[in-house]
């Protein structure tokens, strides 16, 4: 670490006094040829885009940087109140192209390497994703971010710098196989390390008692294994505001500190090669969306995010305020993206009072007045819950404080609800049982003074069910911000030529306040205007099916119906009941009732969890159903069926605009909210989809004729839970019977017998938790309605047209507004350009 000083007692000011940097295309071009030569030392035979993308990066981040000063500068000369939104993921995508948008620079920057001769797109397209996220849950911390910065909002991020992100997926004879992703391995230019905000995060060791020399009992934590935590920042612009925000990653590292024992025994290699010991905590992202594992390692990493946060935080404000923490609470909010961090709870009141000396009561009012926790799921596999013993052993003292906690906590419920001790043990921090567990979600609730869903429904369940004993002690702490996506990547910058016509329409508000977008209904009669939406539609298409052909080679129609699911493959999302559709559509080809007949591209991706059996078997089969339809010479143009591997943020850019039909078919209740249904609808893609998470908010803003609703409702599925006889659904349907017979008869693993019992075997289960045999004749007879309106193109415009115009609702400026305002309290800072 650069701990020295230089030897003057301050330099000189104007190291640092520069003029402003030109945004002009020549400024780019001069920058770029230096950075290009000079810093990466390459000439014209150098073959590869990478270096050129560099250069250009390099470039683009200068300007970034600038910004950045400034509002850091700004932010602490203002004293105002921050908030810090802690997440175990941020799915970022790529930045240069954010960048130039956010900036305001596309176009000076794409004719500056024109001039040059280099193609922008194929600069851009050689980042690599910074895929530090599984899917929704980290995706919404990244848009949350943008919007905060676009909002002015001192709002700074907190996360781990994955050495490895999401794996990559690719398909290997029908199968996902993955292969690891080093993101990082040719550097990264956009993020700067400050080993100067080092932390020191300390596991194992014991707590014991100690007095002070003002006589003081304290407890300590020693005989610690520790490691250091090193921040790596992230420069995040707002739209061309000036402002320009923080995301922060912690890398874990060794101290430099060596075994003594070890070292002194000669085993200077040994001694040395701990480090690696150190550094495997932020290796590697666990790649496990909406379930838990109970593994040290993961809880190791909780620890290091909350801990290496929290010190920074607090060790900036006693900078400024010494030890008075008296206005702390008014300053500073942390919002816990899912319980992943919430042991940010225990660690506040470990820092406040052992560090800084705190009485427990006033540590826990600062605690219970900064933190807010964001639920994200009502799957009962995803609540986190952690061994005591695993925890006694890694974080002792951590362990100790949460049983303080919640002594405190049983005696307010004691007193609320006098004698029921049922109560108590159902709503305890601490699970009994053969091995007691930490709920960390209730530790999170216990320790937050905002409790919040991520959609109405979500919301109302979570009041209802999950946290129903919680909601009856504390009502005023829950509350519901339905998620959003942010519409400067999932409009403007992935669909530039329907951005530009739409700002063409009606200027160019809507990239800040997407209510504006609200405008393109009076133009849904307007013959010019539909024609040319139409023919925007069908260019997105084919940029799509031009992109996948670079993949591999198949030929899809442009006219036909793309319809599209891509997301984490998980049972609750259903793409089983998707598949249960091509077949029957498979089926009539096959039978001749093709009569009216319209041609459909079904468009699958996402990955599987690599434990999750039942997830990788569903893959498999629908790279198996591919190989049947996509061959059958009697289904041509018919249907098709496509796999799309590796689906990431940057395959989901090219993915959305191209989109007829987006597919949101989980089992109500079960989808929190779901926001890849949002970058559809706002592209123009209309919604088949179930009463579930957020497509219920979507089909109120957009209205019952334009949206394709079947299925079960929560209620419904929760009833039917008790009778749910799924066979006999079957016998009940001849479609369906048809579509099972061609499952069970092997026709799509002719050579690999058996391969799919299990997949069948649970769908037919009448204790199927998805209940996917009970939506099928509801969704087969929805699409075809989908049908019926995509044989009418006028009509089919209409609706799309219609589900832009009212897509405002879904910008994460809207979502953000609500934290702001309504659990942050913050004040928008402006940014002097
Ligand atoms: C938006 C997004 C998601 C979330 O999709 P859902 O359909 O809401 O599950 C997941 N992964 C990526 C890469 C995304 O861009």
């Amino acid at each position: 670490m650069p701990q020295n000083t230089f030897t003057k007692s301050k330099p000189c000011e104007s190291i640092t006094d520069l003029p402003s940097l030109g945004l002009e295309k020549e400024d780019f071009i001069t920058d770029f040829k230096r950075y290009y030569s000079y810093r990466l030392g390459r000439d014209e035979h150098c073959r590869s885009p990478h270096y050129a993308y560099e250069a250009l990066s390099l470039a683009v981040s200068d300007r970034l940087v600038e910004r950045w000063k400034n509002t850091y500068n700004t932010y602490r000369e203002s004293d105002c109140k921050k908030a810090y939104y802690l997440s175990m993921e941020f799915l970022m995508g790529r930045t240069l192209s954010n960048a130039m948008l956010n900036l305001g620079i596309t176009g000076a920057v794409a004719e500056a390497m024109y001039d040059l001769g280099l193609e922008i797109e194929e600069l851009i397209e050689s980042e690599p994703d910074a895929g530090l996220g599984n899917g929704g849950l980290g995706r919404l911390a990244a848009c949350f971010i943008d919007s905060c910065a676009t909002l002015q909002l001192p709002v700074t991020g907190y996360g781990l710098r994955y050495e490895y992100g999401m794996f990559s997926q690719v398909i290997v004879n029908g199968e996902q196989v993955e292969r690891p992703d080093h993101w990082l391995k040719n550097g990264n230019v956009w993020e700067i390390e400050r080993p100067e905000y080092t932390h020191r995060i300390k596991f194992g060791g014991r707590v014991e008692q100690s007095v002070n020399e003002r006589g003081v009992k304290r407890r300590s934590w020693v005989d610690t294994t520790d490691i250091l935590a090193v921040p790596y920042d992230t420069p995040i612009p707002g739209y061309q505001n000036g402002t320009v925000n923080t995301l922060r990653l912690w890398k874990a590292t060794a101290t430099e500190e060596f075994n003594l024992e070890e070292f002194n025994a000669g085993d200077y290699a040994e001694s040395v090669a701990a480090k690696n010991t150190a550094e495997n905590i932020s290796m590697v992202l666990y790649p496990n969306d909406a379930n838990e594992n109970g593994k040290s390692l993961r809880l190791q990493q909780q620890y290091l995010l909350a801990s290496a946060s929290l010190q920074d935080i607090v060790a900036n404000w006693v900078g400024r305020h010494g030890n008075n923490f008296t206005h702390f609470a008014e300053k500073n909010c942390f919002q816990l993206n899912d319980t992943h961090p919430s042991v940010a709870v225990a660690e506040l009141m470990r820092i406040l009072m052992d560090t800084h000396g705190l009485k427990w009561a006033k540590a826990w009012e600062i605690t219970r007045q900064t933190m807010a926790y964001t639920n994200h799921t009502l799957l009962p596999e995803a609540l986190e819950k952690w061994s005591v013993s695993l925890f006694e052993r890694l974080l002792p003292r951590l362990m100790e404080i949460i049983y303080e906690i919640n002594a405190h906590f049983l005696a307010e419920v004691a007193l609320h609800w006098p004698g029921d001790n049922e109560r108590l043990a159902r709503m305890s921090l601490i699970e009994e049982g053969s091995e007691k567990k930490v709920r960390m979600a209730y530790l999170a609730i216990v320790g937050s003074f905002s409790v919040n869903g991520v959609a109405e429904l979500h919301s109302k369940l979570l009041q209802e069910g999950l946290f129903k004993d919680f909601y009856d002690l504390w009502p005023d702490k829950f509350n519901n911000k339905t998620n959003g996506v942010t519409p400067r990547r999932w409009l403007a910058a992935c669909n530039p030529e329907l951005a530009k016509f739409i700002t063409e329409m009606i200027g160019d508000k809507w990239i800040t306040d997407l209510s504006e977008l609200k405008k393109l209904e009076n133009f849904v009669n307007d013959k010019k205007f539909c024609k040319k939406w139409y023919e925007l539609q069908q260019n997105a298409k084919q940029r799509l099916i031009d992109y996948k052909k670079t993949e591999f080679d198949i030929d899809l129609n442009v006219n036909a119906l793309f319809d599209v699911q891509v997301k984490r493959f998980h049972e609750y999302k259903r793409q089983l009941l998707n598949v249960l559709h091509v077949i029957h559509l498979y089926d009539r080809i096959k039978r001749g009732d093709t009569e009216n007949w319209t041609d459909r591209c079904v468009l699958i991706g996402g990955k599987a969890a690599p434990g999750y059996y039942m997830a990788k078997r569903i893959i498999k089969l629908i790279n198996n159903i591919s190989d049947v339809i996509n061959n059958d010479p009697d289904v041509g143009e018919k249907l098709k069926l496509v796999f799309m591997p590796n689906y990431r943020v940057s395959a989901m850019e090219k993915i959305c605009p191209g989109a007829d039909l987006s597919e949101q078919i989980s089992t109500a209740g079960k989808e929190a909210s779901g926001t890849g249904n949002m970058k559809f609808m706002m592209n123009g893609a209309l919604t088949i989809g179930t009463l579930d998470g957020a497509n219920i908010e979507i089909r109120e803003e957009v209205g019952d004729d334009n949206f394709f609703l079947f299925g079960l409702t929560e209620d419904e599925v929760e009833d039917l839970r008790h009778h749910y006889d799924p066979v006999n659904m079957i016998n009940q349907d001849e479609d369906l019977q048809r579509v099972m017979n061609l499952l069970e008869c092997g026709h799509f693993n002719q050579f690999e017998p058996g391969i799919f019992d299990d997949v069948i075997n649970s769908i037919k289960s009448s204790g199927d938790p998805w209940m996917t045999i009970a939506d099928f004749r509801s969704f087969v007879n929805a699409q075809k309605r989908v049908e019926a309106a995509y044989q009418d193109k006028d009509l089919w415009t209409r609706m799309s047209i219609i589900n832009t115009a009212n897509s405002g609702k879904f910008s994460t400026d809207r979502t953000i507004k609500n934290y702001s305002d309504e659990i942050w309290n913050l004040e928008p800072v402006a940014i002097s350009k």
